[in-house]
């Protein structure tokens, strides 16, 4: 075995593997320790071009058939299976997520290939009858639907796998070719997912996988106008921009969350106390979908507390790689510092904080803020860390009212025993998803996913991503026997 905990890939253009690129060679380390978990070349703009040009040339030569796109993405999600273990570790050290999550993702990865296997063969148009129109009876019409070409996948740190398997899979599943740039801090997971797809039978020109800085290659990825569209999940920041950029071609853009749980009086508040501790804790709340404020109706927020507290101070900290462990490491040192600086922020303007302050390295211990200024940046942006906010309300309008005062609408939970209230949410609150009796933090990958406001456009999940990743094209037959 070399120094590497898994061998090098390099980036895949062109219909090969490349172990030498413009941008030089960079060392992934693992988060919580720096052990160095592999290396990776980065590309530049010379290389995306040259993935372009081949992938281009991949979608010209004839899209696979619906069958042939179907066995492989099932096949490639045997593969995964077969390696689950492995992928969880190579997950877990280069992104810090603890190895019960990291499973969980390597399983919803394959889950996701399988969807994908399954929508590849029922993508399907629609009849219109416009033979019902005075003039028109001559003739049929239906709509069919058609591949784009090249769809571009941008992934984020935070789902290594799992990010680009929702649009990579989609993508292929729908007729496509692909071109795929992971997160640079997280990309070894993602060339496994390629490495999968390619042994499973995929053409190696119809995905490319270039990796290397967002900031240096970005533009020319997205500037390109022979890519004809945009899967993006990340930030809002770099959504926004990447929309700008693009003109009239076509964007998923998956951003940013500032997620709203509701425990009403009438709720199970135990039930919602363990649930929002996963919520709000898992992958050390850097979750898109993560509980960042937890809104509890004031007859009942002493109860709320008493059972929540305890379970987030018995909460594990540290290593990734120990199964005990619940709550692993940020991404960085850096990311940690930033955390606990918009903390100590807001403490020192009023919030009440409920846990002990710790933080070694990278490790940021959950914290529990208690009323703090709804203002503030670590209440009302996106805090991806460890943190989350307790407030009361009073009537249930209220609940609403603030559950909505965030520029975010990702997916939001509320806890109570009345289907009258739960409804009444699920029309009122302006988030993609509402979660009745969970919280925000539920997520299965068939379903539509996506978000409002400024959490983004379009929805995910392979059926949606199909049909956001296709055109719906008309065809009219004149001739007709009336
Ligand atoms: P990020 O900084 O926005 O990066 C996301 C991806 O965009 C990375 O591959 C990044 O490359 C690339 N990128 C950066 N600048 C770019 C540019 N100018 N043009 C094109 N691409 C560019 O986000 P992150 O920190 O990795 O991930 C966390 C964010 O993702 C959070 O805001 C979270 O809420 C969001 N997220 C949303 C969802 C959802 O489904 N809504 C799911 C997961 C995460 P580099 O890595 O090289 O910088």
């Amino acid at each position: 075995m070399n120094a590497f905990e898994i061998a090098p890939r390099g980036l895949l253009i062109g219909g090969s593997w490349r172990d030498r690129a413009s941008g030089g060679l960079h060392v992934i380390r693992a988060p919580y320790d720096g052990r160095v978990v592999g290396q990776v070349p980065f590309a530049g703009a010379s290389e995306v071009r040259e993935a372009m040009d081949s992938a281009v040339a991949a979608f010209a030569r004839g899209t696979l058939t619906p069958t042939q796109r179907s066995a492989i993405l099932r096949s490639a999600a045997a593969r995964v299976r077969d390696r689950a273990d492995e992928l969880a570790r190579l997950l877990a050290l280069e992104s810090g997520k603890p190895m019960a999550e990291a499973r969980g993702e390597v399983g919803r990865t394959a889950t996701v290939l399988e969807e994908a296997a399954e929508e590849a063969r029922r993508i399907t148009g629609q009849m219109v009858a416009v033979d019902a129109v005075p003039g028109s009876e001559d003739r049929i019409a239906f709509t069919i639907r058609a591949p784009l070409g090249v769809v571009g996948a941008i992934t984020p740190f935070n789902g290594p796998l799992l990010s680009p398997a929702h649009k990579v899979g989609s993508a292929i599943a729908a007729g496509n070719a692909v071109l795929l740039k992971p997160a640079s801090a997280t990309p070894l997971s993602a060339l496994e997912l390629a490495a999968a797809l390619v042994e499973a039978g995929l053409p190696a020109d119809f995905l490319q996988v270039v990796v290397g800085s967002g900031n240096e290659i970005g533009d020319a990825l997205v500037d390109d106008p022979r890519l004809a569209m945009i899967s993006f999940t990340g930030s809002t920041a770099v959504g926004r921009r990447i929309r700008e950029r693009l003109g009239l071609r076509r964007a998923t853009l998956e951003l940013g969350g500032n997620a709203p749980l509701i425990v009403h009086d009438d709720a199970d508040i135990e039930a919602a106390a363990r649930a929002a501790v996963a919520g709000a804790f898992g992958y050390a709340g850097q979750v898109c979908i993560s509980v960042q404020r937890i809104l509890v109706q004031e007859r009942v927020r002493s109860r709320f507390e008493a059972a929540f507290l305890p379970l987030v101070e018995a909460l594990r900290v540290g290593d990734p790689l120990d199964e005990s462990t619940d709550v692993g490491p940020m991404l960085s040192e850096a990311k940690a510092l930033e955390a606990e600086a918009s903390i100590e922020a807001a403490v020192r303007v009023g919030a009440r904080r409920l846990t002990q302050p710790r933080r070694e390295g990278a490790l940021l211990w959950p914290t529990v803020l208690a009323d703090a200024d709804m203002t503030l940046p670590v209440v009302c942006q996106e805090a991806f860390a460890p943190v989350v906010n307790l407030h009361s309300y009073g009537d249930f309008d209220e609940a609403i009212d603030l559950a909505n005062s965030t520029a975010y609408g990702l997916q939001a939970g509320i806890f109570t025993s009345s289907l009258g209230l739960a409804l009444d949410a699920a029309r009122r609150l302006q988030f993609g998803g509402v979660i009745v009796n969970d919280t925000s933090r539920y997520r299965v990958d068939r379903m539509p996913y996506g978000g409002t406001k400024s959490s983004g456009l379009g929805k995910e999940g392979p059926r949606y991503a199909i049909e956001e990743m296709t055109e719906e094209r008309l065809v009219v037959l004149k001739g007709v026997p009336a």
